[in-house]
């Protein structure tokens, strides 16, 4: 769902926004309900992210939030510039978080996002799902093969010897058939030694054609809220294809 989210939880007192992109590059993900968010429409684009952000804005001013993430269901180097400049006032100071595809993650790239920006901290949010190749690249169809995850484990450090104040997460996907439980468990482990943060994220089928879920085992469930910094267990910015306050 289009619009600006405010939540207090492990993360602190935050911000989302959730901001209508292009269809993502890849567009291939077995899972993904995002292309029902987006548009081939630049004005449509442009129109919507400023109303979002002036909302954002308008939150900020009266109210101290140190921390807001930009979600535009695929990458955020695949917004349009309109939205990216935008986003100036709100990512500056701030801790700004961002999504992306691992392509899309270079040093060159995060020095510039910094040097525009200047947040307090800038994190960037990658999908990678899970650590099993197989699964990842046969089942969910990520096409992020492991030496991605290897050479943004490994970026994220060069960035920091670099003085840059970057960490780079990962999404973990859970409840979804084609994916054990106990590789969920694996994969938690796996990615709490190669990246900064984890964000578990239980599936959810919107279309006819994606995967069907499964339920999740009591262990699976209190394995992820003591060991994963957050579990989004789905909530109203996940009722994709909508705005914010529009009928369903
Ligand atoms: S990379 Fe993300 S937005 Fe793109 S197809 Fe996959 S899940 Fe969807």
């Amino acid at each position: 769902m289009l619009g600006v989210f405010r939540y207090k939880d492990r993360l602190g007192d935050r911000l989302v926004l959730i901001l209508r992109g292009y269809p993502c590059s890849w567009g291939k993900c077995t899972f993904c309900p995002f292309a029902l968010e987006q548009s081939t429409n630049i004005s449509r684009i442009m129109d919507d992210n400023r109303r979002i952000i002036s909302q954002a804005l308008e939150i900020l001013g009266r109210e101290s939030i140190r921390r807001v993430a930009v979600f535009n269901g695929g990458s955020f180097h695949e917004l349009p510039y309109d939205t990216v400049e935008a986003l100036r006032p709100i990512a500056m100071g701030r801790m700004f978080e961002v999504e992306e595809r691992s392509e899309f993650v270079t040093l060159a790239g995060l020095e510039a996002l910094v040097y525009y920006y200047r947040p307090e901290k800038l994190i960037v949010r990658v999908g990678f799902e899970t650590a099993d190749e197989r699964i990842r690249e046969e089942v969910l169809r990520k096409g992020m093969p492991d030496k991605e995850m290897y050479r943004l484990s490994r970026l994220r450090l060069e960035a920091r010897e670099r003085g840059l104040p970057v960490e780079i997460w990962t999404y973990l996907l859970f409840g979804m058939e084609g994916i054990p439980d106990e590789s969920v468990a694996e994969s938690l482990k796996k990615f709490r030694e190669l990246f900064d943060g984890v964000i578990a994220v239980r599936y959810k089928k919107y279309l006819p054609h994606h995967p069907r879920p499964k339920p999740v085992p009591e262990w699976l469930a209190q394995l992820l809220e003591e060991e994963a910094d957050l579990v989004d267990w789905g909530g109203d910015q996940w009722v994709i294809g909508q705005r914010k306050g529009e009928e369903q």
